[in-house]
């Protein structure tokens, strides 16, 4: 630590994301009993509140636990030892959605995209035309390689051509901030407090169509308890039921952040992620860098940003320098390990954020050798914005 170290960098990982301080405050709120009707009433606004606003006829839930524990909970209560399963992966956290299934023992297939890419809409048509299977896994935003799923046009094609086909999406990384509604079609959508909720670690979010409600009832019981829907749809129906103890602020801080999302709009927000990651990509390309996803898949949540061929950029270097000068970024994974940083854009973000992320990586950059002029990207930035 020098003297000019900042002492509390941003958090610009892709995930947990910079938590608004309304929403820091209902965590520091003082704790009641999950009976007092105070709180019974304010979870079930929220529950409401997640099923209106993502237009879902089924049922939402929020449960204690990762965005893992909800990957769990969404193929757990849609698929039965003898359902298909086709699994798409785009990356490190489609092969996670791959290694649950497997583990589960579904009769399962696999379409991997080559990394920085995104299975296509006719890859999975042609699967689905080909052989019969009961449910089809797929990650809307890829976190690994920032690549965003064409999930507008998967779901138009099964609405089309595969109406019984039950759909998985892992949502983590783009609900509420990436353009989606239950309604299109989709079963199963999940995704967890600490991303474009902006709201610390904790909660897992799961929306169930009415239909992989229907699917849950007709199937036996499953060998899960915690992630089992049927314990916690009465629970979900009637917040004044009990069955494992809520997360008593940490829903709190869930409400207020939907609050805030209804309050920015939904149609607004998925404008402004657009917009921003747009802005961040741009920035960092005038710096030289490249981007990790093709362009027509780059999300508008999260970048892999690459070092440039030849700079000899210290990946562990770079990311050091770039926390001490107050920007915290993330490595990357799989194959793109050691060959860039993974930066989020997600979130309850604003142009000073950026800003100072931007500066921060430009002052990191310069430390560690890599010649830039300060400002280029500053300078690609404030255009951008300024051409909102
Ligand atoms: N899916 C995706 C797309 C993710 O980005 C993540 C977390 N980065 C997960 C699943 C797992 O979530 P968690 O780490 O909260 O368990």
């Amino acid at each position: 630590m020098t003297t000019r170290t900042i002492k509390n960098p941003l958090v610009m990982v892709p995930g947990p994301t910079p938590v608004a301080r309304s929403i820091q405050d209902q965590m520091g709120r003082e704790t009641i009993s999950f009976n007092d009707p105070r709180f019974v009433r304010e979870s079930q606004a929220l529950i409401n509140d997640l099923k209106r606003l993502w237009r879902c006829d089924g049922l939402a839930f929020v449960v204690a636990g990762s965005g893992t524990m909800a990957m769990e909970m969404g193929i757990a209560n849609i698929a039965t030892k003898d359902d298909r399963v086709l699994v798409c992966s785009n990356g490190h956290f489609g092969d996670r959605y791959i290694d649950i299934c497997e583990r589960k023992g579904f009769p399962m297939e696999t379409i991997r995209a080559k990394w920085g890419t995104s299975v296509t809409v006719a890859e999975v048509d042609a699967k689905l035309s080909a052989q019969k299977f009961d449910i089809l896994v797929v990650t809307h935003v890829e976190t690994s390689t920032g690549v965003q799923f064409p999930l507008k046009e998967l779901m138009q094609t099964m609405r089309k051509s595969h109406p019984d086909v039950l759909v998985v999406v892992d949502g983590v990384a783009s609900m509420g901030g990436v353009e989606f509604y239950m309604d299109w079609g989709a079963d199963i959508m999940l995704t967890c407090s600490q991303k474009c909720f902006g709201t610390a670690p904790g909660l897992g979010i799961v929306w169930a169509s009415q239909r992989a409600l229907d699917k849950r009832a007709s199937m036996p019981k499953i060998v899960e308890s915690y992630v089992d829907f049927e314990k916690w749809i009465p629970v979900m129906q009637d917040t004044m039921k009990y069955w494992g103890t809520p997360a008593v602020n940490m829903l709190w801080a869930l409400a207020e952040a939907t609050r805030i999302i209804e309050e920015e709009g939904l149609e607004n927000r998925f404008q402004r992620h657009r917009d921003y990651g747009e802005a961040i990509r741009k920035s960092l390309t005038a710096m030289g860098f490249a981007i990790g996803a093709e362009p027509q898949y780059a999300a508008p949540t999260l970048s892999v940003i690459l070092y440039p061929e030849g700079a000899n950029i210290d990946d562990a270097k770079f990311r050091n320098a770039a926390y001490e000068e107050g920007v915290h970024i993330a490595g990357c994974l799989g194959e793109f390990a050691g060959k860039g940083f993974r930066i989020g854009h997600m979130g309850n973000l604003d142009p000073h954020i950026l800003v100072s992320s931007i500066a921060a990586i430009e002052r990191a950059c310069v430390k560690c050798g890599y010649k830039i002029e300060p400002g280029v990207g500053l300078a690609a930035l404030q255009k951008a914005l300024l051409n909102l």
